[in-house]
């Protein structure tokens, strides 16, 4: 007979009942998310073609126009985290040869570049340093030169807590026919945005930041002039799990079998944007900006100075620099480890310079900042 494979008894042991620290997510994300969006993602399961989850997924699709302020009807939210959303948007549009222009002010400018590049797109860069935005005139010198089919721009870049302003872009990249493309991950449900105002054809978010869920299932929208592209395409999109016009049977009409979707993650998103809707957008959006003022004067209590440009810093995500004389990573592992408060670190060029702290959907609240502020000193 086989066989078969064991655990000994010490292992047996110590595989304890999951236990896991409760702890104030105050970095990047994911951030902690309200106790109902938990309880809503412990509901039973039933099956994803079950006329009670199908109705679930049309109310995801119209509060996602509603938080994204768009009457797109391909507004889903794609299996994955907040990247496989961005994949989905350039997989559908890319074809080989296309120009793709990406503001890479940050990380996830570069993500961008990367991605587009593995699609067989021309891409070409325009760059910032690191806690800055483009003006519309540069963005407008760059078109003249590289004349891109798309532009794809960070909405809030995560890595630097700068806001790309958008005021005009559209009306650039109707000029050139060209496609706007916008990460939206660290923007959506907690800094004002209107898609159809502003002209983005496509964009993309994530759960597990702004709209207070866990991560894994992402917001994805496509607006009639990005459907066009794709529907005139001379190559198959390259990505079968994201080809749109696979998936939108599943979330149109049809509703063919595309893939199982993440049942219990559709229950928490549908939970937190049914939150946002609750309390109303607008109130949403104001409450991330005043308690990250209510942050900034804080910090600046405690002498220290924000990264960016105070009119160009997000309400989600603030980088704060971190004094010449401390070990940035020491007062992290600090607040960790002591306070149970999670914040991040600097990556790329602001590596070591900078704290990342976000407030973010439920943790946008005056206790986690208070919790932070007191903590804070007490960590160096
Ligand atoms: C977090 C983030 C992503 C990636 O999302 P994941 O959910 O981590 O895959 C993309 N863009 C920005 C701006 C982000 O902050």
């Amino acid at each position: 007979m086989t066989q078969l494979h064991t655990i000994n008894d010490q292992q047996r042991l110590k595989l304890a009942p999951l236990k896991i620290p409760n702890r104030l997510l105050m970095g990047p994300g994911p951030s902690n998310v309200h106790p109902a969006v938990l309880q809503a993602m412990n509901t039973p399961l039933v099956g994803h073609l079950d006329p009670a989850f199908l109705a679930l997924m049309d109310e995801i699709q119209s509060l996602l126009r509603y938080v994204w302020q768009t009457e797109n009807s391909l507004t889903i939210a794609v299996s994955g985290t907040g990247t496989a959303a961005m994949e989905a948007t350039l997989a559908n549009v890319t074809e080989p040869g296309d120009v793709v222009l990406v503001g890479v002010a940050g990380y996830f400018g570069n993500r961008l570049v990367d991605m587009a590049g593995r699609y067989g797109a021309d891409v070409r860069t325009i760059t910032k340093p690191w806690g800055q935005v483009f003006s519309l005139s540069e963005l407008r010198t760059a078109f003249a030169t590289h004349r891109p089919t798309i532009l794809a721009l960070v909405h809030a870049e995560t890595s630097t807590g700068a806001r790309q302003p958008l005021e005009g872009v559209s009306d650039l990249c109707r000029e050139y026919d060209c496609l706007l493309l916008l990460d939206t991950v660290t923007s959506l449900g907690g800094v004002p945005l209107f898609l159809d105002e502003w002209g983005v054809d496509l964009a993309y978010s994530c759960s597990q930041k702004g709209l207070g869920c866990a991560p894994g299932a992402s917001p994805f929208t496509m607006g009639p002039r990005a459907i066009e592209k794709l529907q005139k395409r001379r190559t198959k999109v390259a990505n079968w799990y994201l080809d749109m016009s696979l998936l939108n049977k599943y979330w149109g009409h049809e509703r063919t079998y595309h893939h199982t979707a993440p049942i219990n993650l559709y229950y928490g998103l549908r939970e937190a944007l049914r939150l946002v809707a609750e309390e109303g957008l607008e109130h949403c959006w104001q409450r991330h900006q005043d308690n990250v003022e209510y942050l900034w004067e804080g910090l600046e209590d405690l002498g220290l100075t924000m990264h960016v440009e105070k009119e160009f810093r997000l309400p989600t995500l603030t980088t704060v620099r971190i004094p010449e004389v401390v070990d940035g990573k020491f007062v992290s592992q600090r607040l960790l480890n002591d306070f149970n408060i999670e914040i991040g670190g600097g990556l790329g060029e602001l590596s070591g310079q900078v704290w990342r702290i976000g407030l973010m959907g439920f943790n946008s609240r005056k206790e986690s900042v208070d919790k932070l502020l007191e903590a804070l000193p007490l960590s160096v």
